[in-house]
C-alpha cells in the first residue's frame, strides 16, 4: 500500500540556500564553484565572506535536524530542509541540485544510523572540499532493531556501505532517536557544537540558542514523564516501528505494523498477532501517522472495535503541520496527548 502510494518527489526550490545576503559578488562565486547547477545553491564554503557577513549555509537531511538547527542557529543560519514538507523522507533521495546544495553549504546535518542510504556515496563524491558533516546520531546510544514478532520479516531499511550497525546485536540500528527529547538534547548538542566551530566569531549565540531550547527539550521530558506516570496500559499498536526510544524511555511497549521504514505490507500473521493482542490486552485505540495510508491501522482497529488515533513520527511535516505554525515541540506534546488517551492514563 504505502509503496506505490507514496511518491518520491525530489526538493525543488523552497527553502533554498543564498537569501537575501548573497550579494553579486557570492552569485558569481558560485556560479563559478558550482557550475552546472541551477543558481539556486548559497555561497560556496570557500566564498569569502563580504562586509554584512551573510548567514551560515546549513543544510538539513530532514525535518528534526532542520528544526534543530533553526533553534539552534537563531537568524545566524540559513537552514534548509532537503526533505519538503508532505513527503515520507525513509525512501527519499536527492536530486543533483540537493547535492549541490549540500555541497555548497558550510554544514550538512544528517542523521546517520542508515537513514540516508544516499548519504556516504554523496560524501565520496565531494571528496576532500566540502560541508562540515554533522552525523547527528555519533556517539548516540543506538537501539538494535529487531522484528517484533515470529512471521514478520525485516521491513526495515539496511545499512549502507559504511554504516555501522548497533553494537552486539543482529538487526539494522534503529534510526528513530528524535522521538525521544532525551536524545533528541543530546543532537541539539551536537549541531551547537559543530556551528560554534564552524563559525566561532558566533559561538556565544549557537551556546545561547541550543541551551534556549534544551530547557524547552526539557520541560517535554518532565511532561512525558508526569503525564506517563500513572496509565491503565503499557502498549500501544502503531504504524511504522518508530516510537521504541520514546516508549523506552517513558516505559510504554511498542508494537509496530511494520518495520523501521514504512514501506512494506504487514504479513498476515503480523496483523493476526496484533488483532490478538489488542483483543488480550483490551487496546482501545491504534496509532496510524501522518505521512502513510491508515487503511491497516483502520482495518485492525475495525477488527477489535478500536479507535484510531495519529501518533506522530515527525519525519516531516505535512503541508496542513506547516502551514498552522506546528513544530516538533507541539507535535510531540500532541504525541503526548495522544499516548495519555491510548495509555488511558490519569
Ligand atoms: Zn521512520
Amino acid at each position: 500500500m504505502a509503496a506505490s502510494g507514496r511518491r518520491r518527489r525530489r526538493a525543488a526550490g523552497k527553502g533554498r540556500a543564498g537569501g537575501p545576503a548573497a550579494s553579486f559578488a557570492v552569485a558569481v562565486a558560485v556560479a563559478v564553484v558550482a557550475a552546472g547547477c541551477s543558481g539556486e545553491s548559497g555561497p560556496a564554503a570557500t566564498a569569502p565572506e563580504p562586509a554584512g557577513a551573510p548567514p551560515l549555509q546549513v543544510v538539513a537531511s530532514f525535518y528534526p535536524l532542520y528544526e534543530f538547527a533553526r533553534q539552534v542557529g537563531g537568524d545566524r543560519v540559513a537552514v534548509t530542509n532537503l526533505v519538503l514538507p508532505g513527503i515520507e523522507p525513509h525512501d527519499w533521495e536527492p536530486s543533483p541540485r540537493d547535492a549541490a546544495r549540500i555541497r555548497s553549504a558550510d554544514v550538512f546535518i544528517y542523521l546517520g544510523a542508515g537513514f540516508e542510504p544516499w548519504v556516504d556515496r554523496l560524501l565520496a563524491e565531494l571528496g576532500p572540499v566540502g560541508p562540515r558533516v554533522v552525523v547527528a546520531t555519533e556517539g548516540l546510544p543506538l537501539v538494535a532493531w529487531a522484528p517484533a514478532a515470529a512471521g514478520e520479516d525485516d521491513h526495515g531499511h539496511d545499512p549502507g556501505p559504511g554504516q555501522e550497525k548497533a553494537e552486539g546485536a543482529d538487526g539494522p540500528p534503529d534510526p528513530h532517536v528524535w522521538l525521544d527529547p532525551v536524545l533528541a538534547a543530546r543532537q541539539v548538542e551536537l549541531i551547537r557544537d559543530a556551528l560554534a566551530e564552524v563559525d566561532p566569531d558566533h559561538a556565544a549565540a549557537y551556546r545561547s540558542g541550543a541551551q534556549a531550547y534544551l530547557e524547552r527539550l526539557a520541560e517535554l521530558d518532565l511532561a512525558f514523564r508526569d503525564g506517563l506516570a500513572d496509565c491503565r496500559h503499557r502498549d500501544v499498536i502503531t504504524t511504522h516501528d518508530a516510537f521504541s526510544y520514546l516508549g523506552n524511555r517513558y516505559g510504554f511497549r511498542v508494537h509496530a505494523l511494520m518495520g523501521l521504514a514504512p514501506d512494506a505490507e504487514p504479513s498476515p500473521a503480523r496483523l493476526a498477532a496484533l488483532v490478538r493482542l489488542a483483543r488480550e490486552l483490551g487496546l482501545r485505540y491504534v496509532f496510524f501517522e501522518t505521512l502513510v495510508h491508515p487503511r491497516v491501522a483502520e482495518a485492525i482497529a475495525r477488527e477489535v472495535g478500536a479507535v484510531t488515533l495519529v501518533l506522530n513520527p515527525i519525519e516531516g511535516l505535512t503541508r496542513a503541520e506547516e502551514a498552522a505554525g506546528e513544530d516538533y515541540v507541539s507535535l510531540m506534546r500532541r504525541n503526548l496527548e495522544q499516548l495519555r488517551t491510548a495509555l488511558e492514563c490519569r
